[in-house]
């Protein structure tokens, strides 16, 4: 019988954690953990992330600012905002939510936030701490430490034996997965659109990772029996079935066809995408103890 992993409960459990870390922050050091979202233009997937994340953070009882500018804004408007909470003492994570409107730079912006400040872990200083496995001073982008933090309640700590194959290679996701399955002494295939023989290659995994944006395209021929698969994919398709102009979410894994040879597995919703949200919000506390000194383990 596969076991659905329950990303709404771990990530709630994250929750519950950060909270606890952020209330201590204030009774011990008077610092109130501060995080600024900053969104341009008007997308509306943008906008529902963005207040979701927003909510989440007041929820934690952070101090939670949102910059909402116009589509119009310039890189150097933009610019001028990151400096600013940059230099504010009362602001421990920024995020400025991708993607920008096409005039502007988000690899200038985002490398311009502070690395200490850099919550979505994509600043090169985090990259590169990752990647030679200092998980102490870093920020990890969010989502495959969230998906790392699914696996390791699955297989432990230490991957030493096990076989990873993770699809997809962005820098956003699919890189920053392969380095900490990697640090977590996993053997570790990146698998891409240039890859020969992809059903192959992941039939080789115990633990597969499909982050590629197609969806349903892992078919249960593709997996290991007895395989771990974190479906990151949120793919929106047609539902007729559901009356005229609906529509649904789905991941790059047909779930019901995996199910019956994968050991666990992650649905689409409630599975990575809550671990998410609940990571940006980790990261920001643990910035927020980093600036008084303070080394934070949450996960
Ligand atoms: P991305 O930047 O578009 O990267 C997609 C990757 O998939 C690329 O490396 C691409 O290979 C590879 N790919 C495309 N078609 C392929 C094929 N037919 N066979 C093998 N590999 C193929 O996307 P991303 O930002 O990593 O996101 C991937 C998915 O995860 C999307 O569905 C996104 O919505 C979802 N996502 C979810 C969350 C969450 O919170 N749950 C967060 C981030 C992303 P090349 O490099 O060769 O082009």
């Amino acid at each position: 019988m596969v076991q659905v992993i329950d990303g709404k409960q771990i990530a709630a459990s994250v929750i519950d954690k950060v909270k606890a870390a952020s209330a201590e922050l204030q009774a011990r050091n008077g610092v109130r953990t501060g995080l600024a979202v900053i969104i341009v233009g008007d997308d509306p997937a943008s906008h529902t992330y963005v207040g979701a994340k927003s909510r989440m953070a007041k929820d934690c009882g952070f101090n939670s600012v949102q910059y909402t500018l116009s589509t119009e804004t310039s890189q150097e408007e933009l610019a001028a905002l990151v400096t600013t909470l940059n230099a504010d003492e009362s602001i421990h994570g920024i995020l400025v939510q991708l993607p920008l409107p096409k005039h502007l730079s988000s690899e200038a912006i985002i490398q311009s936030i502070l690395p200490e400040k850099d919550v979505d872990g994509l600043n090169v200083v985090n990259v590169g701490k990752l990647a030679i496995g200092d998980m102490e001073t870093g920020l990890v982008s969010c989502t495959p430490a969230g998906a790392m933090l699914l696996i390791r309640r699955k297989h432990g700590e230490d991957l030493s034996g096990l076989t990873a194959v993770v699809i997809g290679r962005s820098n956003l996701f699919g890189k920053p997965m392969a380095q900490l399955l990697l640090n977590a002494n996993a053997t570790v295939t990146v698998a891409h659109s240039r890859t020969n023989n992809l059903p192959h290659v992941c039939r080789g995994a115990d633990i597969l990772i499909a982050a590629v944006g197609r969806p349903e395209m892992v078919k249960a021929d593709w997996v290991k029996r007895g395989a771990t698969v974190i479906d990151v994919g949120i793919n929106r398709i047609d539902a007729p079935e559901r009356g005229k102009g609906k529509t649904r979410l789905v991941g790059d894994v047909a779930f019901a066809e995996v199910s019956e040879v994968s050991e666990s597995i992650t649905p689409v919703p409630g599975g990575v995408g809550p671990m998410t949200i609940a990571m940006l919000m980790a990261n920001t506390v643990i910035a927020a103890h980093r600036t008084v000194g303070r080394a934070l383990k949450i996960f």
